[in-house]
């Protein structure tokens, strides 16, 4: 999207400064300019897109293909990387604050004091409840699939 007021777009344009560090047809990886740790990355879409349901499969696929690549590059380049948090934030709800799509590679160290919420709910679903979401999403992933 040419002319637009998108930050990844004029950085994939060579419009933006960025720390360029993979680029190919499809994706562009750079450094995030307000990184959580040391070498954390953001894998974009070339083509503008706000959200995921708007990105094309093959792009899709690239962009986790090369956030795949970038975490090994990432344990082998920086020294003391014990993990990679993969994240991307989709909608505003989510934490999306850039309407570029873009999937986070974080590398983690010891002691790093990064945390996510996980698996600590006061109310879990019922079993019954379970069973419904999971009906109706294997649904609805079949039209998905077939439209
Ligand atoms: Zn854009």
């Amino acid at each position: 999207m040419k002319g637009n007021n998108c930050v990844f777009c004029n950085i994939i344009q060579g419009e933006a400064q960025a720390y360029l560090v993979y680029q190919d047809e499809l994706v562009s990886a750079f450094l995030d300019i307000s990184p959580i740790n040391d070498g954390h990355v953001l894998v974009v879409p070339n083509v503008h897109a706000a959200d995921l349901a708007t990105l094309e499969d093959e792009t899709a696929k690239q962009m986790f293909v090369t956030a795949k690549r970038l975490a090994a590059a990432l344990r082998a380049a920086l020294s003391g990387v014990e993990g990679i948090n993969l994240l991307l934030a989709d909608g505003q709800m989510a934490g999306q604050t850039v309407f570029h799509s873009h999937l986070h590679v974080i590398p983690r160290f010891a002691g790093d004091g990064v945390g996510f919420p996980h698996g600590n709910r006061q109310n879990p679903p019922t079993e019954a409840a379970m069973a419904s979401i999971c009906e109706r999403l294997s649904e609805r992933l079949r039209s998905i699939d077939n439209s």
